[in-house]
């Protein structure tokens, strides 16, 4: 028989506990969004049942079709690439938003955050390692992007978002933790902004990541199994 859903979230505690520990920082000064993305309802309902709180999306289509399906009392949290023509949407769906990545889409989400009557919590994605593959901004492109979002009366900008390169040493992703860390103190300073958020670290790498200061790790495949859509990852 397969291993439950319980025990897949025990093991993954446990680590995350380990690694808090090495790291000297409180198991609840990291938080576990649990990346949902592909999965039914039931599954969802099922994660619910056993105590997680924030779910993680990479697509608002998908997540519009099933939030309305899935328990009330969850957060929710877009974790992949955002469209600007799904801002609007995203803006309606989402608790906290983690791939910011331009200042169009900063004035898109201000626009739909202000419609809807709410604040939005933001996240800017850096892309730390310079691939060409992934999204985010470059490391000096992220100043001018925060100053805007800081300008927007319906958004708060809460810190930073990373995806390091996939390796499967996971040891190999720590020096981007670190860069995206680094990037953040300096910022702070700078700008004058908590940024307390560091969304940084999945499945593979999410261990570097909080001894490295993530505040948030975005977990898919320990606690749900391999998705059967792979080529899915941070698609809008
Ligand atoms: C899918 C996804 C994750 C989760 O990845 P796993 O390796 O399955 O844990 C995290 N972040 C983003 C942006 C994703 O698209």
């Amino acid at each position: 028989m397969s291993e439950s859903m319980a025990d897949r979230l025990a093991r993954l505690e446990e680590r995350i506990a380990a690694a808090c520990g090495r790291a000297g920082r409180p198991r609840d000064a990291v938080t576990l969004v649990a990346v949902s993305k592909t999965h039914p309802p039931e599954t969802i309902v099922e994660a619910a049942a056993l105590g997680l709180r924030v779910f993680g999306e990479n697509k608002v289509q998908e997540a519009r079709a099933k939030i309305p399906q899935c328990p009330s009392q969850l957060t929710w949290h877009l974790v992949g690439h955002l469209q600007s023509n799904k801002a609007r949407l995203a803006a309606q769906l989402f608790d906290t938003i983690h791939s910011v990545d331009s200042e169009k889409l900063v004035r898109l989400l201000d626009a739909a955050a202000e419609e809807a009557g709410r604040t939005l919590n933001i996240l800017l994605e850096v892309n730390v390692s310079g691939e060409a593959s992934k999204f985010g901004l470059r490391p000096d492109a992220v100043r001018p992007v925060l100053d805007a979002a800081n300008a927007c009366p319906r958004l708060v900008v809460r810190g930073l978002m990373t995806m390091a390169p996939f390796a499967p040493d996971p040891e190999k992703a720590r020096p981007y933790f670190a860069l995206l860390r680094d990037l953040r103190d300096r910022l702070a300073v700078e700008s004058g902004t908590p940024l307390e958020e560091l969304s940084m670290g999945m499945s593979g790498d999410f261990e570097p990541a909080i001894e490295e200061g993530a505040t948030m790790i975005r977990i898919g495949t320990m606690l749900f199994g391999e998705r059967r859509r792979p080529s899915d990852d941070e698609s809008a």
